[in-house]
């Protein structure tokens, strides 16, 4: 069972549901803990896991041979993501950066001018916490295409998945790209909110998302003291804003609070 922790929102404890909840879970079951909020990880810093380098991921770019270019501007006018900077008379200019590496330039030289060459775009990594295993990318900072980090790990962890009972990714805030790609590999999503009008607007919008994608949901109301009177369909667990809490979420250490118990419960019983 691989289950997606996902919010609309940055800041809602998303992380810390998810790193509870699998370390709680994995004191009865075998249990995978994936962080592909792979632009800003930080599951291993909330649990003090010392990530080991397992992989480089890299992504394809363009090189130019300048004896073959005949400055046609072909290779510009191709790339949709403004990486070739043409200007008449003169050889291409590219802007790594901005490059995505859909290979349209190459395809359309005419006199086969340009190469593949490559540039690292992420790092995938793996540690545990006792009997948590635990698998985490991370994108090279300024990287706008990460959610190819994000395929990249899931496939890495792929071949391992069967060895485990529950797979958990936290997947990053928001309802883009990088967190298509982590539910699509998903049976299950709890989506994590907090009670306050941004926190209800986002959860509107990840539950839309998770409609779309056919995906079955509940929802975890995290910060739940904040606003005792709010109520919300689909609810499984509350997580209060209790000092103990946040205090260990300081510290780097897992959260045991009761809370966290009675959702894992409650999490067993809505997947049994
Ligand atoms: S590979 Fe695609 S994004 Fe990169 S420079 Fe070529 S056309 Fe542009
Ligand atoms: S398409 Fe090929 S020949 Fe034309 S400018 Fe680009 S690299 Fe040069």
């Amino acid at each position: 069972m691989i289950v997606g922790i996902t919010g609309g929102k940055g800041g809602t404890g998303k992380s810390v549901i998810a790193t509870s909840l699998a370390y709680e879970l994995s004191k009865k079951y075998k249990v995978m803990l994936i962080d592909a909020d792979v632009d800003c990880p930080n599951d291993h810093l909330i649990l003090s896991i010392k990530r080991i380098k397992e992989k480089t991921v890299f992504q394809t770019i363009p090189k130019w041979n300048y004896k073959k270019c005949i400055k046609c501007g072909a290779c510009s006018k191709a790339c949709k993501e403004h990486a070739i900077v043409f200007v008449k008379n003169k050889f291409p200019i590219f802007i790594p950066e901005q490059c995505i590496g859909c290979k349209a330039c190459i395809v359309s030289c005419p006199v086969n001018a340009i190469g593949e060459h490559r540039k690292k775009i992420g790092t995938i990594y793996s540690g545990a916490r006792e009997k948590l295993k635990f698998f985490s990318g991370e994108s090279v900072v300024g990287y706008k295409e990460s959610s190819r980090v994000v395929s990249s790990l899931l496939n890495f962890v792929n071949p391992l998945i069967k060895d485990y009972d529950y797979v958990i990714i936290d997947t990053a805030a928001g309802t883009h790209c990088n967190v298509i790609t982590a539910l699509m590999k998903c049976d299950f999503a709890l989506a994590v909110t907090e009670p306050t009008p941004f926190g209800i607007h986002d959860l509107r919008l990840i539950i839309k998302l998770l409609k779309i994608l056919g995906l079955p949901y509940k929802t975890v109301l995290n910060k739940s003291t904040i606003n005792k009177k709010l109520k919300l369909k689909g609810l499984i667990a509350k997580i209060p804003y209790k000092e103990s809490i946040l205090k260990a979420y300081c510290k780097g250490i897992p959260i045991e609070d009761e809370s966290i118990k009675n959702l894992a419960k409650a999490f067993e019983e809505v997947l049994i």
